[in-house]
Parts: structure tokens; C-alpha cells; sequence
């Protein structure tokens, strides 16, 4: 490819051997040096200086439309190594030509910058370009001081030396190319045997070509089970179409990548992968071979499939009933809320009926919480099959059932239904070897005719089935005339929801004196709630409600936050009083309480003898195993326990005896008649006897005068609480109370002193 200067055939300078030789000799001396292209470039920059006596030698590359130094030799002012524009001088002639120059005398050559020459002293230049593939890609040059310091001679030498350069260009070009592709196919051979990822070279129908490690032991297939074969052949059936087109598709429309999930049937089992291939294609463009890379993501599929199946559960979890499977009262309202959706359809009105159990609370506390359990369940189950799947029975909490029939034309459609409700209900029920038959209250609410939302529907349900069960009637339907209007249980439970977090809900306490010398150690806190629209509700209207359902859980520990926050406020004030607190059947068979107590006495930094808790003996009876092991633990954290209403229940001594109380409270119905009732006077007296027998102490409620006071001093009882002493009053009250009473008996004191002086 290199054309040598056109030896000038008249009789110019001709080739001598001597020449000839030194340019044999210097490929001997280049194939020395290899092929590294620098040093060959400089050896042809000192060789030229050298076989010509020139000042200075350089050869120069272009490099886009400026000359770099590939080396230079000799004087460095003269071949600065630094980039020069190919413009109008010697070397960009040269290069444009294609033709070497001999520039004898700078100072009348038009082709060259004399000023620069000048500057650089220089007189005499030859340029010869360095030809590749028929192009210039450089120019060989040699500088001279002198005027015509160089000849034809010197040209054709340089010409020699140029071809020699150009075919180490040339070849070392070649080989570097050739580097980059011997060191890319070596390096993916190395990726393609060490991958931690399966790799498959596929041909354009899918087969494999070579398969690496890694999906061999993905697959638990050898190369040679695996080479040949389709590698659909080893997708997952289901999968396999998908795949294959995929991929066939890939290489018809000539598209470079794809990428999919799917599964492979490796030898033992099922694998979910992340596969992509990435199609090659030769030098022409023509599509060649496919590269597929393959990742299992067996574990992080089933780690998804596990998120999506407790998804799923807790979405269960929440809109049920956890005991019986039923919808719970958030499905149940969402039901509703569809079916009287004005959108739907309107000739069709629907039903809702609140089912509440009779007599289930005796069951419950006799049989015991697993028996009542069981009961509800098979309840749910005979409601349920009663019922058409269209309908929806749900659990709206404790013994009370609600309803939705969601498709009727008139009353008589729904009497039906109740009518199956009642007998699924009214069966008896095989229970610890008893056979049982429960009744019901049912209320029904129509819609559009009672109500067009689900919370006035609701409220007229709810009213009904009490109406029915005053009435004792088993169903009512909702009668506006009838029905009494006083704020539904359902509104007023929804309310007390609210006001728990408004903080609505406020302590009275109400004081318990020691008979002996009236002094006040101890107050009960006794629950009210200001209402925003009815005023001051008493707990009698809203603590059985909290306690049918979980509300009395956070309500109690509510109570005893704020019965030890106000502990700690009067201990500041400098007053030491214990507090009572009442507590329901449900903290007893709560596990979390004991520590949840704990929790707030550590809080508010109250010692655990300044707490008392008032229990019901029907409290107690609710599930005695479970209850005993928490009354223990309350007991043993130093807590008072307490035995309210005492007499009411049916409480055997001998169990009483087991466990750890501290005082029992006479009921304020034997007491508050006590002074004209010989028998409640009686029961009186007989429970002080009791108390002191079993080392307890005996607390009075409802004292309401003198002759009573009097009467429970003589007879030994403890203490007395009741409204001859004090209401139960707002915390403020109380202490300005417990104030006045301190001045009055120091002043009683001292009269008595004073008297007892002047006798
Ligand atoms: P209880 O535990 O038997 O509380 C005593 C009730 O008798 C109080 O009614 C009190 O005001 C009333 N009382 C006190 N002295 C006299 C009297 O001399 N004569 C008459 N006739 N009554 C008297 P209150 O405050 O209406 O509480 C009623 C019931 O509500 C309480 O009965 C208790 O079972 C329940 N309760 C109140 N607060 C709470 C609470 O925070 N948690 C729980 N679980 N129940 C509470
Ligand atoms: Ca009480
Ligand atoms: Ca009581």
C-alpha cells in the first residue's frame, strides 16, 4: 500500500545498495523490537537523523486535523513534540499530496512558514508522508540547518524507512485489534466458566450451544444432557410458549434483548428464574448466536408468594371475626353500605337484623369462656347455613349477631328468614354432656323504609331488637311510633370510642373512712363521662356496653392511668390516698394486664400498695383458672385486692379462701336498708364475721346516715363508703372535703379536750 517517492528518471539519485543494506538492517533491528510502536516510531526518528547527519528527526501522527509527536530525535526546540494544526506548511503539503517534499532552502519555499523556520533555526526540510490503506496517516520529517543540507538521496532514504514504519504501523494496528478481540473472547470465557449466574449460548432456534457451571448446577443437568437440546425443552410446560415465542420472536424482528420470569424443571425440581438473552450478530449485521443469562429467584418468588398469601390473611384477619370466621362489624358495615348504594338498582329493598343470644351470659359464666366459645361457633355455623350465600351473618361482637339480606321484596320474605334463624338458633346444642336450647332477640330494620345509611339502619335494628326483647317477644320490626327514642347503644358505643381518645371520660372519687376514727385513707374512682350533648353520663349507661365488647381493655387502663396520675398529684400536695379502681371480667382473663399495670404504677412512680382493685364476684367466676393466676400476680406485685358487691354473687368460701384478697365490700343494697331491714342487717353482720374470720377487711358502700354508721361501728366492720360521707366528687372537691372534715375533727378534738378539762 505504500507508494515510494517516483524515482525521477532522468537521472536523479538512484537507490545504492549501501542504502538498501542500512534499510535491511534496520527491519532486523525493528523486528527486535517487536511490535511496540512507540519504539519503533523512535527508532525510525533516530535512524533517520543519523543516515542523513540532519539536526533533527520526527515522526508525527494525525490525530483528527492536527500533527502529534510519535517521537522525535535530535534537537527538541527544533521537532517540539507538542500538536501543530496541518496547515500551510511542509507537512500538511506532504499529507495532502501524498508525495514526500524536499524543501532545500525554507527562506524561498512558499510551502513553508519561514518565520517559524526561522525562529527555530531551521533552513532545509524533507516531509514524507506515512501512507496506511491509501491514506496519510503521519508524516516522517527531518530538519536541517543549512540551506540545501539535504538531497534526493536523503528523500529516498526516508521514503525506505517510511515503508518500513508503515508496515509496523500497519501490524501493530492489526495485532492490537486482534489483542482486544483474543483478550474480549478470554475474558468471557473466564465470566462464562466462573459465573455464579447459569449462562447458555443458544443458536437461533434455541438449541444450546454451550451451557456454563453455573446452569448446569442450576439445572442439576451435565453439558452434555444439556448441549443440543432446545433449552425450552427444559421450561417449565406452562411456561414453554411464552418463552419460546418470545424468544423466536426476538430473532425475526432482528431485536437485540428480552427479558422475562418464568420457571425450569431442573432434574429434582420446579425453578423460578429472571432470564434475559441478548442476541449477537456477525460482522454483516446477520444475527448469529443468543447469549441467554439466567438468575434463580426460587426464594425470592416464594418469599413473595409468602407476603402475598399474610397479605391476604391480614386482609381476612381484619374484616373477621376471629372465633367464628364471620364477617365482623367493619365487613359487616361495608356490606350495607354496598347494598343501600343508591347506584344499585332500586326495586329491590334489603333487610338488616341485630340477633342478640338470651341468656348467653349465664351459660358463659357457668359453663365457663371454652364452652361459650364453642357455643358461638356452632351458632355461626347453623346461622350460616340457614342463611343464602347472597346473605352476610356477622359477629358484631359478644352474643349479638348481625344480618344483612341483601335481596327481599317484602315483610314476609324477611319472617322467613327469621323464622329459619330462630330454629338454627332454638336447636339445642350438645354442651359438656348438657343439651341446650338458646332464644333469641332479633330486630329488624328495612331499607329504604327505616333508613337509606348504614348507621341510621343500624340504630333502628339495634332499638328493635330491644324492643323485642322487652317486649319478650323474639323479633320486632323497627317501629318509629313504638320504639322509645333515647340514644342508641350503637351511636353511644361509636361515641364512646371517640370520647376515650378526647379524653371526655373523667374520674369522681368517692371516699372510704375507717369506722373506728373517720379517717380517710383510701377513695374508689368512679367513672363519668361528659358527654358533649347529654351532660354528665353515669358508668351504669356505658361500662356494661364497653364490657359486651374489647373497649373495656383500654378504658380500665385509661381509669388507672388517670387514678395514678392523680395519686401522684396529691402525694406532691403532700396527701397520701389510696386508690380503688374497678375492674371488669375481661382484664381477669388478660394476660398482657399484671404488666401493663406495672407498666403505668412505674410510670407514674406509685408505690403498689397505693392501688386497690374493686373486682365483682361474677368477675371472678368468668374463667377461674385463668383469673386466680392473675389475681396472684397482682397480688404478688403488692397491689390490694378488693371483693366488690359482695353478696350478690355466688361465691363459695372455700374458693374465696384461695385467693389472695385483701378486703371484701359489703353491697350497698344490704346496707343502705340495714337500719330498717332486720335481714339485711342479718347478711351484714354475718359477712363482717366472715371477713374477720378470714383475716380480711370489711368495707361498707351505701351508707347513707347515722344510724347505719353507728350501727357498722358496733358491729366491727372496717370502713364505711357511702353518701352520709361524701358523694363521689370531682378530685378538686375532694380534697377541699378531706380539708374542712380536718379542720372540724381538730376542732371536735379540741372541744372534747376542753370539756373533758372543765368535768
Ligand atoms: P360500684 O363499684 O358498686 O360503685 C359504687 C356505686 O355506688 C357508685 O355508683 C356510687 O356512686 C354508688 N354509691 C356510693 N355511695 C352510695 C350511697 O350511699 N347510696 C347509693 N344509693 N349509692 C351509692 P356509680 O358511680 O354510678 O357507679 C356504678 C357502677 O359503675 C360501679 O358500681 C361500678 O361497678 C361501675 N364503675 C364505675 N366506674 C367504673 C370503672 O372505672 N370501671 C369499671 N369496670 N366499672 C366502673
Ligand atoms: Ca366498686
Ligand atoms: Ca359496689
Amino acid at each position: 500500500m505504500v507508494r515510494l517517492h517516483t524515482p525521477d528518471p532522468s537521472g536523479g539519485p538512484t537507490l545504492d545498495v549501501s542504502v538498501l543494506r542500512t534499510v535491511i538492517a534496520m527491519q532486523h533491528e525493528l523486528a527486535a523490537v517487536g511490535l511496540d510502536l512507540k519504539a519503533v516510531m523512535q527508532r525510525i526518528a533516530d535512524r533517520t537523523r543519523e543516515l542523513t547527519g540532519g539536526t533533527a528527526a520526527a515522526v508525527r501522527l494525525l490525530d483528527g486535523d492536527a500533527l502529534v509527536c510519535g517521537a522525535t530525535s535530535g534537537a527538541r526546540e527544533i521537532a517540539k513534540p507538542h500538536r501543530l494544526p496541518l496547515g500551510n506548511n511542509l507537512s500538511g503539503h506532504a499529507m495532502r499530496s501524498g508525495r514526500s517534499l524536499l524543501c532545500v532552502d525554507v527562506e524561498d519555499d512558499d510551502r513553508v512558514d519561514a518565520a517559524l523556520s526561522r525562529s527555530r533555526g531551521v533552513r532545509s526540510i524533507i516531509a514524507v508522508p506515512l501512507l496506511h490503506g491509501g491514506q496519510a496517516v503521519g508524516v516522517l520529517l527531518l530538519y536541517g540547518e543549512e540551506a540545501g543540507a539535504f538531497g534526493e538521496r536523503d528523500v529516498t532514504m526516508m521514503e525506505l524507512l517510511s515503508v518500513v514504519l508503515s508496515g509496523a504501523m500497519a501490524h501493530a494496528a492489526e495485532f492490537e485489534a486482534k489483542r482486544d478481540q483474543v483478550q474480549a473472547l478470554a475474558r468471557f470465557e473466564a465470566t462464562f466458566a466462573n459465573a455464579l449466574t447459569g449462562m447458555v449460548l443458544l443458536d437461533l432456534d434455541g438449541r444450546i450451544l454451550d451451557a456454563n457451571p453455573a446452569i448446569q448446577r442450576l439445572l442439576t443437568y451435565t453439558h452434555g444432557e444439556l448441549a443440543g437440546n432446545r433449552l425450552s425443552q427444559f421450561v417449565f410446560p406452562a411456561d414453554r410458549r411464552k418463552t419460546r415465542s418470545a424468544y423466536l420472536r426476538m430473532v425475526s424482528s432482528g431485536g437485540t434483548s428480552l427479558r422475562m420470569h418464568h420457571r425450569f424443571v431442573g432434574r429434582e425440581e420446579v425453578i423460578w428464574v429472571d432470564s434475559s438473552a441478548s442476541l449477537v450478530h456477525d460482522s454483516e449485521g446477520r444475527p448469529s448466536f443468543a447469549i441467554a443469562m439466567i438468575q434463580d429467584i426460587t426464594q425470592h418468588k416464594e418469599a413473595e408468594a409468602a407476603l402475598l398469601s399474610q397479605a391476604a390473611l391480614n386482609q381476612h384477619q381484619a374484616l373477621h371475626d376471629a372465633l367464628t370466621g364471620l364477617a365482623n362489624r367493619t365487613l359487616f358495615n361495608d356490606r350495607i353500605g354496598h347494598a343501600v348504594n343508591p347506584r344499585r338498582r332500586t326495586d329491590t329493598r334489603c333487610a338488616i337484623a341485630v340477633v342478640d343470644l338470651d341468656g348467653f351470659k349465664e351459660i358463659n359464666d357457668s359453663l365457663g369462656h371454652a364452652a361459650g366459645d364453642e357455643l358461638l361457633v356452632e351458632l355461626s355455623r347453623r346461622l350460616e347455613s340457614a342463611l343464602r350465600t347472597s346473605d352476610t351473618v356477622a359477629r358484631l361482637g359478644g352474643d349479638e349477631f348481625g344480618i344483612l339480606l341483601p335481596e327481599i321484596r317484602t315483610r314476609a320474605d324477611v319472617l322467613h328468614a327469621v323464622d329459619r334463624m330462630r330454629a338454627a338458633i332454638e336447636e339445642p346444642v350438645a354442651l359438656q354432656g348438657l343439651s341446650l336450647s338458646l332464644e333469641a332477640s332479633i330486630g329488624i330494620a328495612l331499607y329504604p323504609d327505616d333508613g337509606e345509611d348504614v348507621e341510621t339502619l343500624l340504630r333502628c335494628a339495634d332499638a328493635a331488637m330491644y324492643h323485642a326483647k322487652d317486649e319478650k317477644s323474639g323479633s320486632a320490626f323497627y317501629d318509629a311510633s313504638q320504639i322509645r327514642h333515647g340514644t342508641p347503644r350503637v351511636t353511644l358505643m361509636g361515641e364512646l370510642r371517640r370520647a376515650l381518645d378526647r379524653q371526655e371520660l373523667i374520674l369522681y372519687y368517692q371516699p372510704k373512712a375507717v369506722l373506728l376514727d373517720g379517717a380517710v385513707h383510701a377513695v374508689e374512682a368512679l367513672l363519668r363521662w361528659q358527654h358533649p350533648s347529654r351532660g354528665l353520663v353515669g358508668p351504669d349507661e356505658f361500662i356494661p356496653m364497653a364490657q359486651q365488647t374489647g373497649l373495656i381493655k383500654p378504658l380500665t387502663l385509661y381509669v388507672i392511668d388517670a387514678a395514678l396520675r392523680q395519686c401522684q398529684a396529691w402525694l406532691a400536695d403532700g396527701l397520701r390516698l389510696a386508690i380503688a379502681v374497678n375492674l371488669s371480667a375481661r382484664n381477669l382473663v388478660d394476660g398482657d394486664f399484671p404488666d401493663q399495670v406495672a407498666g403505668l404504677l412505674e410510670r407514674w412512680e406509685i408505690e403498689p400498695d397505693l392501688l386497690e382493685f374493686e373486682i365483682t364476684e361474677s368477675a371472678m367466676l368468668t374463667d377461674p383458672g385463668r383469673t386466680r393466676l392473675i389475681l396472684e400476680r397482682l397480688s404478688s406485685m403488692g397491689i390490694r385486692l378488693s371483693i366488690d358487691d359482695f353478696g350478690t354473687g355466688y361465691s363459695s368460701l372455700a374458693y374465696l379462701k384461695r385467693l389472695p384478697v385483701n378486703e371484701i365490700k359489703v353491697d350497698r343494697s344490704f346496707v343502705m336498708n340495714m337500719d330498717e331491714d332486720e335481714d339485711d342487717a342479718t347478711i351484714v353482720r354475718s359477712t363482717i364475721d366472715l371477713g374477720r374470720n378470714l383475716g380480711l377487711d370489711v368495707v361498707a358502700e351505701g351508707v347513707e346516715n347515722e344510724q347505719v354508721w353507728e350501727r357498722l361501728r358496733s358491729l366491727g366492720c372496717t370502713a364505711a363508703q357511702g353518701y352520709y360521707l361524701s358523694r363521689p366528687v370531682p378530685a378538686s372537691e375532694l380534697q377541699a372535703w378531706l380539708e374542712q372534715r380536718r379542720v372540724a375533727v381538730a376542732r371536735r378534738v379540741a372541744v372534747a379536750r376542753a370539756t373533758q378539762g372543765r368535768s
